[in-house]
């Protein structure tokens, strides 16, 4: 029988997690100004009613009509910077972490690692992690 929440059964689905999880998240006072999409470190954030592209195949937008953050690309800049660079170009501040969705500093470096395969990561330090600063 299917038990939600059991950590093993979560834990298994490794990529597709994002049905359960989430870092950052755009809200509906999204003005569609576009300054957060090309800031995007993981090519996360996608304009609405853009198809976002997910380990080499394309799925239908998350939103018809905002920028949306692609959950399984987000890893809140974790990595790369110690700020999430969504949050800080967003003139109206609408890119916010999710508290219904959180994820630890290490799931978000390893789907960092996944994304970017080819880049050598450099420890995590004040300078590429927000929960460092
Ligand atoms: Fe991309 Fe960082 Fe924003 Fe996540 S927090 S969507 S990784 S810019
Ligand atoms: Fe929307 Fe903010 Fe991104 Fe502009 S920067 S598209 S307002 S989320």
């Amino acid at each position: 029988m299917f038990k939600p929440g059991l950590p093993g059964i979560i834990t298994q689905k490794e990529f597709n997690l994002g049905d359960f999880i989430m870092a950052t998240m755009i809200t509906e006072e999204c003005i569609n100004c576009g300054a957060c999409e090309p800031e995007c470190p993981n090519t996360a954030i996608y304009a609405g009613g853009a198809q976002y592209e997910l380990n080499g195949k394309m799925f239908d937008a998350l939103s018809n009509d905002l920028y949306y953050i692609v959950p399984e690309k987000c890893t809140e800049c974790v990595g790369h910077f110690n700020q999430e660079q969504c949050a800080a170009v967003c003139p109206v501040d609408c890119c916010v972490p999710d508290p219904n969705r959180t994820e630890t500093e290490d799931q978000l470096l390893e789907k960092a690692k996944k994304i970017h395969p080819e880049k050598p990561f450099a420890a995590l330090s004040a300078e590429n992690s927000r929960f460092r600063k």
